[in-house]
C-alpha cells in the first residue's frame, strides 16, 4: 500500500511537494486554496509549472486535493447551494489544473427536520453541473461521513445511491474515511464491523470505486457520529483495529492518506510508521 499525508500549502505548493517527500509520503494530499475562505485567487501558471516538474521528480503518487470545508452541496439555502456548488467546481478546475489524481468532495448535511431524500438530489444535481461545466483526468470522489445531525452518505448504500443518480461512473469514485465510517456505525476496532463494513462495500459501491482511504483514528464512541480524528491508536478504533483492516487483502490497492492531528513533524511522522508497521505485521 501507499501512504501519505495531509500537508500543507501555506508555504507554496511546491513546498508542500517537499514537505512531503521529507516526511517521507508515498502519497499526499493538499487544498487547493484557503480552506476556511471562500476566496480564490487564479493559480499562478509558473508556480502551477514548478510544482508538476517537483511532482514528477518526487515519485509522489496519487496526488489528492481536498475541497474546502465551507461548502454544502446539500443545502436547502438556494444562495448557499450556488456558491457551494461554484466553489466546487472552481476547486475541482485547480485540482485538474495542478494534475491531481483525485478530487475530495464532502457531500453535506440537509439542515435540521428537512428531506434527506432532497437532499441526495441536490447533490446529485450540483455534481452532475460540475462534471458537466469542468473536463479533466482528475476523478472526483466523495467521501463517506460520520453521519452528525443530518449527514448524507454515512452508509455505503447511501453513497451508492448518490453516485447512481449522479450517473457519471467514469469520473467518480469514493474515498473511505476510516474516522468516519467508525462514528457512523462501523465498529472498525474488531474483525465482525470490519467485515461488515467491507462487505457492505463490494455489495454496494463494489472495491472498483475506491481508489483512496482516509486513515484516522477516532476521538468518538463507535456511532457517536463525532467527526473528530486521533493519532492512529490514540483512538477507539485503535492500533488492532488499523492492523486487521490494513490485513485485508481488499483494501492493498488503495492509496491510504493520513488527517490525524499534528503539533510538529513529529506527529506525523509517527503516525506513518505505525501505520507501515501494522501493515507489513499484516501482510505476514
Ligand atoms: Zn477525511
Ligand atoms: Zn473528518
Amino acid at each position: 500500500m501507499r501512504f501519505g499525508l495531509h500537508v500543507s500549502i501555506g508555504k507554496g505548493l511546491t513546498k508542500a511537494v517537499e514537505a512531503a517527500t521529507i516526511l517521507g509520503c508515498d502519497c499526499f494530499q493538499i487544498f487547493a486554496g484557503n480552506p476556511r475562505g471562500w476566496k480564490r485567487k487564479p493559480l499562478d501558471p509558473s508556480e502551477v509549472e514548478e510544482f508538476k516538474k517537483k511532482l514528477k521528480s518526487s515519485g509522489l503518487r496519487p496526488v489528492v486535493v481536498h475541497l474546502s470545508y465551507l461548502p454544502n452541496p446539500a443545502s436547502d439555502d438556494p444562495e448557499l447551494y450556488e456558491k457551494s456548488i461554484l466553489a466546487i467546481g472552481e476547486d475541482y478546475r485547480r485540482a485538474i489544473e495542478l494534475g491531481a489524481d483525485y478530487f475530495v468532495v464532502h457531500p453535506g448535511r440537509v439542515g435540521k427536520g428537512k428531506n434527506m431524500e432532497e437532499g441526495i438530489l441536490r447533490v446529485a444535481t450540483g455534481i452532475r453541473k460540475v462534471l458537466s461545466v469542468v473536463q479533466g483526468n482528475t476523478l472526483f470522489l466523495l467521501e463517506n461521513q460520520a453521519g452528525a445531525g443530518t449527514e448524507i452518505a454515512r452508509s455505503f448504500s447511501e453513497m451508492e445511491r448518490i453516485l447512481r443518480e449522479i450517473n457519471r461512473p467514469e469520473r467518480m469514485g469514493v474515498c473511505l474515511d476510516t474516522c468516519h465510517a467508525f462514528a457512523a456505525g462501523y465498529n472498525l476496532s474488531s474483525q465482525e464491523g470490519i467485515d461488515e463494513l467491507l462487505s457492505e462495500v463490494d455489495e454496494t459501491i463494489g472495491f472498483s470505486s475506491i481508489p483512496l482511504m482516509h486513515l484516522n483514528d477516532a476521538v468518538g464512541e463507535v456511532g457517536s457520529h463525532l467527526d473528530r480524528h486521533a493519532s492512529i491508536g490514540e483512538g477507539k478504533i485503535g492500533k488492532e483495529g488499523f492492523g486487521l483492516l490494513l490485513s485485508d487483502p481488499r483494501v492493498h490497492q488503495l492509496a491510504g492518506i493520513l488527517e490525524t492531528p499534528r503539533t510538529s513533524d513529529d506527529d506525523d511522522l509517527r503516525n506513518l510508521a505505525i501505520l507501515r508497521e501494522l501493515f507489513r505485521g499484516g501482510e505476514k
